[in-house]
């Protein structure tokens, strides 16, 4: 049987995948998954960084196999597709259709199932809110073998408890979205350099309603009058250009590099090189949808560079009244600790709510980067920001976690009772394990 890890490969806790690839085989899957043990867990295509898609009995139940798209409007683009389905493989077939998904994280390697569990957000939350919003129904399928079509207006708790519900109300084996059109698969982007923090809100507050992405690079390493300094991107789908699927080709890390490649030298000087890379203040690009989306994806396997100790994310969000200075706080014990990575990524997020019960984004600023796992540097700091984010009013996102204490998951998750309540007994993530139960 295969083993699997979260992206991070931190907690290094090896999965057993059992594979489910048929729908109407997951009773007899979960069986197998449950036996000699109490618990298991779905798990997509392990994008997410830390423990919440690690169950506590190391037995998990892999959807890749249920990879079948079921049935597409292309006049409404509504698509129905089984939960292992990969937002690649969504956008393979949309694209060339004039059809976009209307929210995307900076993956197209995570799968529909996992896109719901999270509900995850992309670069226009302001303008359309997270992946839950455009969620029209699936069906669920609990260890009792009970199937629910759920829906806004049918099993509405459910519908609810699922979205954003780290899997652990049930399987999800179908879903339905609605897809967004576009005119062509390019993105016409400015990007535009800011000298600090300050600058990046100005800037982020006049452009993001103008624009339908916005997401903002920031040196992590800069300080004093330069802290926050970075560059912002928006961007909007262009006008015309052609509907092109992005080819394939791809580079690879090869093997697990013995050590990270970061240190507080390298951070340095990488950070200030791409800094500098853009010399005018602002450049306008035309660029395809993939360079745009998905970066990181351009190399395969890039978790690699972390070395053996694997890496967590740090992904909080604080509310809009604090969050200059939150976010400042928290950029400034960072370049203290020496820590961090190329990647800080800064963005604001819009107000549109989420039928999501346990949703992570709120109006505010969001900033996610890399640390490699260095266990006393982490724990230290790690304590520090999240003193800034508890005291500013914000949370920390679980699909990125790996360390979040219970008391402060369930102080910025007062909902998490809600869930608890309709979890199916025979679900149980590590992380429910360690935030809900210490
Ligand atoms: C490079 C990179 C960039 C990213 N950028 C973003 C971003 O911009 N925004 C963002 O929000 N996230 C982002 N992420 C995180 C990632 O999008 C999420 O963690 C996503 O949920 C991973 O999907 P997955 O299919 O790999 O699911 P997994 O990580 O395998 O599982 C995620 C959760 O989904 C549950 N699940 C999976 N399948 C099912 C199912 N069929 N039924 C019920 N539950 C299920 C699992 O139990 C688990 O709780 C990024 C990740 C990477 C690696």
């Amino acid at each position: 049987m295969a083993t699997v890890l979260s992206w991070g490969r931190y907690p290094r806790a090896p999965q057993e995948a059992h594979v489910v690839a048929w729908r109407d085989a997951v009773s007899p899957v979960w069986c197998d998954a449950l036996a000699g043990n109490f618990t298991t867990l779905p798990f997509g295509n392990g994008r997410s960084y830390g423990d919440s898609c690690l169950a506590a009995s190391g037995q998990v139940i892999q959807t890749l196999a249920l990879d079948r798209l079921i049935a597409v409007d292309w006049e409404t683009g509504v698509l129905r597709a089984e939960p292992g389905v990969t937002l690649e493989q969504i956008l393979d077939v949309a694209i060339p259709r004039g059809w976009m998904l209307p929210v995307t994280p900076g993956t197209k390697y995570a799968t529909l199932g996992g896109a719901i569990a999270n509900d995850v957000h992309g670069k226009n939350h302001h303008v359309r809110g997270t992946f839950g919003r455009h969620v029209r129904r699936f069906m669920l399928v609990r260890s009792d073998g009970t199937r629910m079509e759920c829906a806004p207006d049918q099993h509405a708790d459910f519908f609810s408890a699922t979205i954003g519900g780290l899997g652990l109300t049930g399987l999800i084996v179908w879903a339905e979205i609605q897809l967004m059109p576009v005119q062509s698969s390019m993105i016409d982007v400015r990007s535009i350099r800011f000298a600090n923090l300050d600058e990046f809100f100005t800037l982020s507050e006049e452009l993001d309603p103008l624009h339908e992405y916005s997401v903002a690079w920031v040196d992590c390493q800069s300080r004093g009058s330069a802290l926050g300094r970075g560059i912002l991107m928006v961007g909007d789908h262009a006008p015309d250009g052609g509907l092109e699927v992005a080819a394939s080709k791809k580079r690879s890390v090869p093997f697990t590099l013995p050590v990270p490649i970061f240190n507080r030298a390298t951070l340095r000087v990488g950070n200030e090189l791409y800094y500098r890379r853009q010399k005018e203040t602002e450049v306008r690009t035309r660029t395809g949808y993939d360079a745009y989306f998905y970066p990181l994806d351009s190399v395969l396997h890039w978790n690699r560079i972390y070395g053996r100790a694997g890496f967590q994310q740090y992904q909080c969000v604080v509310p809009a009244a604090v969050s200059r200075d939150a976010i400042r706080a928290i950029l400034d014990a960072i370049a203290k600790s020496g820590g961090g990575s190329f990647l800080a990524v800064l963005k604001r997020c819009g107000a549109i709510r989420s039928p999501g019960l346990m949703s992570f984004p709120l109006e505010g600023a969001s900033l996610a980067l890399d640390f490699p796992q260095r266990d006393a540097l982490n724990a230290r700091l790690f304590a520090q920001l999240d003193t800034i984010v508890r005291e500013a009013g914000g949370r920390i996102y679980p699909a990125k976690d790996a360390h979040m204490s219970g008391a402060d998951f369930r102080g910025a998750y007062p909902q998490w009772q809600e869930l608890e309540a309709l979890r199916d007994p025979a679900l149980l993530s590590r992380f429910w394990e360690r935030t809900t139960r210490i």
